[in-house]
């Protein structure tokens, strides 16, 4: 075994003890055993669970309550790992610390959703599906609305449907639903923690995120981008979302993570290795007609076929010319901006009006639904991480704008001699603003602009049409101009 190997078993084992410490040293809740008799799997359970009920929106008048999201400053987790040790899990047992749903009528709570696996055979690879599965208990649960994943995610349950809901029904919903699916799942228990004041509140969350969540997240992700496309002769496809967004085919790279940041080209592999006839299927790359773009025959065919005949063509690392068609479950948005002929970048945490005058919120309404959007494209919080990111757009060195907060979050991925010259909300908001600061900040896009004055921008098509061949090579050929320069 290599020393790097070792170095990184132990790091895991570490990890394992630290995570298992602060588990035990939860504030005690209430404890349910739920059934474990594939049997009684969903007896009890009165809201249905099917895909009919998928990407449910719900509206603040109609919310009964809500948990996570906006308001309480994206401070919850939805966090599930492999435990490793069969004597580290009670099969069946949800603990629900905090009140019940009888009793956040009309409250906006922080949580946590904890979620324990255990398999002999059960290893990280299989996260994302189990991940997947775990999540269908309120993806497609009557009544809710999910958004986002891991630490930015969102809930808000149905006045109409709350009387069917209790949280230890939940909790049993999660597991079991994930037991049935996945047979290599011996045991599972959670642990359901409403954060109210009186238990800690969003800093008690927060700190569950920063001592156990990262430090997964992280470990698992390093892995995931150890490999790059080149590695692969097939990508995966999925179309989970086609329950929402007909005509959506997610492409699934190791380069090019999805919007939901759930499934990763790994986890994608392993799901279609176990059922090869469900919504994951394989992609065989096909020839490379365009390296930089990332374009292949192979993706093209298979997106054109899953797609409903619909769209012909995607260029992976593009998010002006034909780029991966919008769900609506994304957790950020990549956003042309005419006005600067750059690119703008913001995530589901930011509240507040982008350079484009309209907020998230709005921007992802007008861009979801399956549509091919030249120009605008979902993406998963932590896409900006690929090495490939937007590389036919000129990779960071078309990026003008980010949120301050989500650009900290970035800090790692983004270039650092790019850093101080992508603005956030703090230097300007408007056109004319960020016209200013970007030639003040000598950024490499103001080498599009005419006599380094005027932005030339680009006639994006409409949705879900073609582009003019002209204007593709134009567009294509600011990408490869602004991804050449080196900023000063
Ligand atoms: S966003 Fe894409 S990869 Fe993720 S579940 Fe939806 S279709 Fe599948």
């Amino acid at each position: 075994m290599t020393k790097a190997k070792l170095t990184e078993e132990g790091e895991q084992e570490e990890q394992a003890r630290d995570r298992q410490e602060i588990w035990d040293a939860l504030p005690k809740g209430k404890v349910y055993h739920v059934p474990t008799n594939p049997d009684d799997f969903f007896t009890g359970i009165s809201y249905d669970i099917s895909p009919r009920q998928a990407g449910q929106r719900v509206r603040k008048h109609d919310m009964y309550c809500e948990l996570g999201g906006p308001k309480q400053r994206y401070s919850s987790f939805f966090f599930i790992e492999v435990v490793k040790g069969e004597d580290k899990i009670e099969d069946g047992r949800v603990e629900v610390i905090g009140p019940e749903i009888k009793e956040i009528e009309g409250q906006s709570l922080p949580f946590g959703f904890w979620i324990r696996y255990y398999g002999k055979e059960l290893t990280e690879d299989y996260l994302d599906l189990l991940t997947r599965w775990t999540y269908f208990a309120l993806e497609e649960g009557e009544g809710w609305m999910l958004l986002n994943t891991r630490d930015t995610i969102w809930l808000r349950l149905h006045k109409k449907d709350a009387a069917k809901h209790d949280f230890e029904h939940l909790g049993q919903a999660m597991i079991n639903l994930c037991k049935i699916q996945f047979p290599l799942v011996e045991k599972a228990d959670a642990k359901i923690l409403i954060a109210t004041e009186d238990l800690g509140g969003s800093e008690l969350t927060k700190g569950i995120i920063d001592n156990v969540c990262t430090p997964y997240w992280e470990r698992v992700d390093k892995r995931a981008r150890a490999f790059s496309d080149g590695d692969a002769d097939t990508f995966y496809g999925c179309t989970i979302c086609q329950t929402f967004a007909p005509s959506h085919v997610c492409a699934v790279a190791p380069d090019r993570p999805p919007y939901c940041g759930i499934i990763t080209w790994i986890g994608a592999k392993v799901m279609c290795d176990l059922d090869p006839y469900g919504y994951i299927f394989e992609m065989p790359k096909g020839e490379c007609v365009d390296p930089e773009g990332g374009e292949y025959t192979g993706i093209n065919e298979k997106i054109y076929e899953k797609s409903n005949r619909t769209y012909k063509r995607v260029v992976m690392y593009s998010s002006i010319t034909y780029p991966q068609t919008n769900c609506g479950c994304f957790e950020a948005a990549i956003f042309y901006i005419p006005d600067v002929d750059g690119l703008g970048l913001v995530d589901r945490r930011y509240g507040g009006e982008t350079p484009l005058g309209v907020t998230f919120s709005k921007l992802a309404g007008l861009i979801s639904g399956g549509q091919q959007n030249h120009g605008y494209c979902g993406i998963s919080s932590r896409t900006p991480r690929s090495r490939k990111f937007v590389r036919a757009d000129g990779g960071w060195n078309r990026i003008v704008w980010i949120p301050k907060e989500y650009k900290q979050i970035l800090t790692e991925s983004i270039p650092a001699e790019m850093f101080d010259k992508i603005a956030t909300e703090e230097d300007c908001i408007d056109a004319e603003g960020l016209r200013e600061f970007l030639k003040r900040v000598h950024h490499p896009v103001v080498t599009l602009w005419k006599d380094g004055e005027t932005p030339d921008p680009l006639n994006l098509p409409s949705p879900n049409t073609d582009w003019d061949q002209e204007e593709e090579k134009k567009a294509r050929e600011k990408g490869k101009k602004v991804l050449t320069i080196l900023p000063l």
